[in-house]
């Protein structure tokens, strides 16, 4: 056969065996579930074909497998922005790599994930985005995508900034601190970054802490013998994150650049994101789920370098303003800020705060911990635990409208969440790869039963049915439409 005439007949071929293959994909019919959208709570079904939803209403079309929701909450997969695998930190590296990350993911009703690249040394800024790649082929069990961070912001750099944006990766992330990781980003090239960021459609990201107050106050208490973990948090006191995170609101203000405040844990960074917001600059902020869970008090404690992260987790008053920071929607979303090291590592800093890898592993528990805390305990009605674990995160870093909704067109990932089982979570209970959890014995109530990815039943009990490999890279835009949505407040009008 000439070349020409094989491949079209192999395209025959392949294209024969895609009909054969759609046609064995089944309609999944979710029926009497309660339907939770970031807007509403409805009684609906659920029409799955393929990889996306068909139809919600009421349907009553023969379908392959139907399913009785009765009694249960349908929800949208969760969206989970914040998470580091494989992260190379404080001489040790996240046990959470695409496998074991995905599957703690997955069982947490996560079925999109945006992990962190850090730009190594001497190596440019797309590599991030190749690196990470590499690092989920075979692995990943749900979506991912990419945040670059910028570590050598030197010409060069600045100028791939466009290339990265449009390589599906337009959120880039700075730290304002961790000099001796190689983190650090001084001020006037944070501003630069911000600016040709925004240039390029894209959305800056930023750790914000005062490198100059950290730098003082950590060898301070090392000096004086101050070394238990709760001195962990003095070293790194509120002011200092209250400093950086004036700082980069001012050059949100200087340079009209999209910025985005992670893992904000103080009480007075709410009000300052709230004065911004309403100037109407482009100042967004999250918290995450462990600065809502605790206090301080938990450092105090005998195995208080389980709860060892950055910024530190502050006091009960601080705690309080974040709750109502996420109720008023100055807060947009809670993330997990994953960082899953293991005790072995942990323990670096028992006797040394400042040696003690700074992360809690937290990508599982998420929908569930802010269920119990927050819908239960009249925190978050139901849309608005909906929308901040799933639609805006999928909506403020472009996962939107596939991700984050129940949409007709939107990506079928669906959560069937029990709202009344009651279980104890712990390491026994969680799916996390690290041998220890922050999370240990706490009472919840709601559990996972079922989590759908792209039509495919992924999570059935306390299995996972994810074959390794299936999460695709999720190629990301944001949306800066007038009015569109990732500057909408509340509620999420998607189109497709
Ligand atoms: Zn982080």
């Amino acid at each position: 056969m000439p070349p020409a005439a094989k491949t079209l007949f192999e395209k025959r071929v392949l294209d024969s065996q895609k009909r054969l293959f759609k046609q064995q994909m089944r309609k999944i019919l979710i029926k009497n579930g309660t339907v939770v959208t970031n807007e509403t709570v409805s009684q609906a079904d659920i029409l799955i074909e393929d990889d996306q939803i068909a139809a919600t209403g009421t349907i009553d079309t023969p379908a392959d497998n139907i399913i009785d929701a009765h009694g249960l909450l349908v929800l949208p997969g969760a969206v989970d922005t914040h998470v580091h695998f494989n992260d190379v930190f404080m001489n040790t590296v996240s046990v959470h790599d695409y496998y074991t990350g995905t599957l703690a993911a997955a069982h947490g009703g996560v079925t999109s994930i945006v992990d962190f690249s850090n730009q190594e040394k001497g190596k440019s800024l797309l590599d991030t985005v190749e690196t990470k790649k590499k690092e989920a082929h075979g692995l990943a069990l749900v979506d991912w995508g990419i945040h670059p961070v910028i570590t050598q912001p030197t010409a060069d750099t600045l100028a791939e900034i466009p290339r990265v944006v449009n390589a599906g990766a337009p959120t880039i992330k700075c730290y304002m601190t961790y000099r001796s990781d190689g983190l650090l980003i001084e001020n006037t090239d944070l501003k630069r970054i911000l600016k040709t960021l925004h240039s390029a459609g894209g959305m800056l990201m930023v750790h914000a802490e005062d490198n100059d107050i950290i730098e003082t106050e950590v060898p301070r208490l090392v000096n004086a013998g101050k070394t238990a973990p709760v001195y962990h948090a003095r070293s790194r006191p509120k002011e200092a994150e209250n400093k950086a995170i004036r700082a980069c609101i001012d050059m949100a203000r200087e340079t009209g650049g999209r910025l985005f405040v992670v893992h904000m844990a103080t009480g007075d960074g709410v009000e300052m994101v709230k004065t911004a917001q309403a100037e109407g600059l482009n100042v967004f902020a999250e918290t995450c789920t462990h600065y809502l869970m605790f206090t301080d008090k938990v450092l105090e404690r005998e195995d208080g370098i389980k709860w060892i992260c950055s910024p530190p987790l502050r006091d009960g008053a601080n705690q309080e303003r974040l709750w109502e920071g996420l109720k008023e929607k100055i807060i947009c979303m809670v993330t997990s800020d994953d960082a899953a090291y293991s005790w072995e590592a942990k323990r670096f800093g028992k006797d040394r705060f400042d040696l003690c890898p700074n992360g809690i592993p937290g990508i599982e528990p998420r929908l569930n911990v802010l269920y119990s805390e927050g819908v239960l305990k009249g925190r978050l009605s139901l849309p608005e635990w909906v929308e901040i674990v799933s639609a805006a995160p999928a909506r403020y870093f472009g996962l939107a409208p596939r991700k984050g909704n129940l949409a007709p067109g939107a990506d079928a990932d669906i959560v069937l969440f029990d709202p009344e089982e009651e279980w104890v979570m712990g390491q026994e209970s969680l799916h996390m790869a690290a041998d220890w959890s922050a999370y240990e014995g706490i009472k919840i109530k709601g559990k996972i039963k079922k989590v759908f990815s792209r039509g495919e039943l992924i999570i059935d009990g306390d299995r996972c049915l994810a074959k390794k490999g299936r999460g695709k890279f999720i190629y990301r835009k944001l949306n800066y439409a007038s009015g569109g949505p990732l500057f909408e407040k509340s509620g999420a009008k998607t189109s497709f």
